[in-house]
């Protein structure tokens, strides 16, 4: 007998689950889309323990026949796609007929469903791939599926799950991503204990965006809408055709570009408040990311991402979604015309919107504008190495600097040649010495800088940012905030650790919008920031109300610690174990309620400032950060002057 077999059926659909439902994520993203495709106008998605335990999706599409009901978990079964050229052009979201077989074969799943045609409705119930049950039922018309226990009968992909919270808040990142696009049905998303999301249809993707990020967000974004005749690909400029939204589809033969890009003033740290749908389907998409980038080049710091919500409407023949099982990878037919109408109608909208001399000038010119409208401080954060370091406050020249100082070796201008600095950074933390020795330090080095920083004695500061101070080893530069950061970091530790964290009650409590994944992190989080002085409470399904935060830290800048803390992806607060949790919080609320650059001090705080910063711990050898202070020793300054 030969070797192969032709695999069973069940076999063949555990494979096809593994590439299709990596997690309940996407069992909720396989099941949606069903609902979508079946025109439903109501969805309401109940999970619990972030959906391992349960996934419940009920819609008010069409429902299936009682045919169909079964038809519909044999492999390949799909209602959407009859020959092979229907996949040039596909319009719904779903067309490989692998989903329902695919999630039934690891899971207890039940469906229920009418179709408006029939008077009767099925229940279908199938445990892990084997039918227990087919029979009609009084139903209302569409669809309700119950999805229990999800990968029981594959323990190894069990094993793959993050903590239910991480999976919840994909979830729950999932079915935002998809209200957002569908302004006209209504989605709901529970938990066990709370209620998530609730969207009511509303009259169009603005009032859905507002709906959804409520007014902080909307009011720094500005619409983008344009279309263009695909005939005019490979023309030189193509010129955009601007108009008002609407919704009706576009011309055919056209692409349109609709929706909302983020002003300058506000960024986030990471991409994931991008969104971009491409004939209403959810995509992560390298191309049109890049086109964003363009866009925004020399607008926002290269480091910091916009807030962007993207519709591509293009005939379906422009656009190849059969490219991953997920679906969440395209091919654009005529990639390099699409890439360069939206970074042309993303600018055309961003200098519409602000005239660009405006804003680049209040970049460059540390004008008190720019920093008052910046809405989201992007310092770097602990660890990160290629993390953004650009502060707003700072002249554009500088940002160059600290970019340069992010990487491994600290670069140096050629009009600096007299500082050779080596750096070192502290425990976890972001912030090193610059040294003017040209050796690599040992520990011995280190026990000795903590020696050399004592005794400094004040000269003044420059340009409000830097104090300039000496003492017998030299002359020294010390960057105001990263050094009073570095003592607080230190401090809010040690505070901590003894449980005397001193905390101000807030005269108003600050209100703050979450979305729903945010929520999410929000409560991992929350015992971390009780421990830091925090106080907070659920204020509304949206919102939490700050009540008290750490002596120090205040007003906005409670605010930016806030939005910076809750921007990590989960992906990586995951992979972060307590001490780092620790470390990034602490050193937000450092960076936030330290000293800032252009402030004057009174030379008693600069006494205490270099006096308390001499005491802090030994540097360690972990090599990403900002530099604290700069020393030019007495050998490199009698060098200088050819004196020895
Ligand atoms: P696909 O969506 O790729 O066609 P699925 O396995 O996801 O494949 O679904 C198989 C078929 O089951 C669909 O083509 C559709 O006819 C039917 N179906 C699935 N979910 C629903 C729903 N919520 N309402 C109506 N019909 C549905
Ligand atoms: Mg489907």
């Amino acid at each position: 007998m030969g070797r192969i077999r032709i695999l069973s059926d069940l076999v063949a659909n555990q494979i096809a689950a593994g590439e299709v439902v990596e997690r309940p994520a996407s069992v909720v993203k396989e099941l949606l889309e069903n609902s979508l495709d079946a025109g439903a106008t109501r969805i309401r998605i109940e999970v619990e323990a972030g959906g391992r335990k349960l996934i419940r999706i009920a819609d008010n599409g069409h429902g299936m026949m009682a045919d169909d009901a079964l038809l519909a978990f044999e492999r390949h079964a799909t209602s959407k796609l009859r020959t092979s050229d229907d996949l040039l052009s596909i319009a719904t979201l779903g067309f490989r007929g692998e989903a329902l077989p695919s999630i039934a074969s690891v899971s207890r799943l039940t469906l229920e469903t009418r179709a408006a045609e029939e008077d009767a409705g099925t229940i279908v119930e199938i445990n892990g791939g084997n039918i227990q049950r087919v029979e009609p039922a009084g139903l209302p018309v569409g669809t309700t599926i119950t999805i229990r226990d999800l990968f029981y009968n594959t323990p190894a992909r069990r094993k793959f799950l993050r903590s239910e919270q991480t999976e919840l808040s994909h979830i729950a990142a999932l079915v935002t991503h998809y209200a957002l696009a569908n302004p006209d049905r209504h989605f709901e998303l529970h938990s066990a204990t709370q209620a998530l999301l609730t969207a009511p249809i509303t009259a169009n993707a603005g009032d859905r965006l507002f709906q959804i990020f409520g007014r902080d967000t909307t009011t720094h974004m500005i619409p983008v809408a344009a279309e263009i005749d695909f005939a005019r690909a490979g023309l030189p400029e193509p010129p955009p055709w601007k108009r008002e939204p609407d919704y009706e589809p576009p011309a055919p033969g056209f692409l349109r570009i609709s929706g909302f890009v983020s002003k300058p003033e506000l960024q986030k740290l990471n991409r994931n408040s991008i969104y971009i749908f491409v004939n209403g389907r959810l995509i992560r998409d390298r191309l049109i990311l890049h086109a964003l980038t363009e866009a925004y080049r020399n607008i926002i710091p290269p480091t910091s991402y916009p807030v962007v919500l993207l519709f591509l409407e293009m005939p379906p023949q422009e656009v190849d979604v059969n490219v991953h099982p997920a679906k969440t990878e395209v091919r654009f037919r005529q990639s390099a015309f699409i890439h360069d109408f939206v970074r042309d109608t993303v600018r055309n909208a961003l200098m519409h919107a602000r005239p660009a001399a405006d804003f680049l000038h209040a970049l460059n010119n540390n004008s008190p504008m720019a920093s008052a409208s910046l809405l989201v401080d992007v310092s770097p954060l602990p660890n990160g190495p290629d993390q953004p370091v650009f502060d707003p406050q700072m002249p554009a020249a500088t940002f160059g600097d600290a970019q340069a100082a992010s990487g491994e070796a600290f670069a140096l201008q050629p009009e600096r040649q007299l500082l050779t600095a080596e750096r070192l950074a502290f425990n976890g933390a972001t912030i090193p010495v610059g040294y003017s020795d040209n050796s690599t330090l040992t520990p011995d080095g280190e026990a000795q800088t903590l020696n050399e920083l004592a005794n400094l004695r004040p000269l003044g500061q420059l340009r409000d940012s830097f104090i300039l101070a000496v003492n017998d080893e030299g002359l020294w530069i010390v960057d105001q905030h990263v050094a009073h950061e570095r003592v607080l970091f230190e401090k809010i530790l040690r505070d901590r650790e003894v449980e005397k964290v001193q905390r101000q009650r807030l005269l108003m409590p600050l209100l703050i919008d979450l979305q729903p994944a945010q929520m999410i992190t929000f409560a991992s989080l929350a015992g971390e920031l009780e421990r830091n002085g925090f106080e907070a409470e659920p204020f509304g399904p949206r919102t939490i109300a700050i009540k008290a935060a750490p002596v120090g830290l205040e007003g906005r800048e409670l605010e930016r610690m806030l939005e910076e803390v809750l921007a990590v992806p989960d992906r990586e607060q995951q992979a972060e174990n307590a001490e780092a949790r620790r470390h990034r919080i602490a050193a937000s609320i450092a960076c936030h309620a330290a000293i800032k650059i252009n402030t004057p001090l009174e030379p008693s705080k600069i006494d205490w400032l270099l006096a308390e910063l001499a005491k802090t711990e030994h540097p360690t050898s972990c090599p990403h950060g900002r530099p604290i202070a700069l020393r030019y020793s007495l050998k490199d300054i009698q060098k200088a002057f050819q004196r020895i």
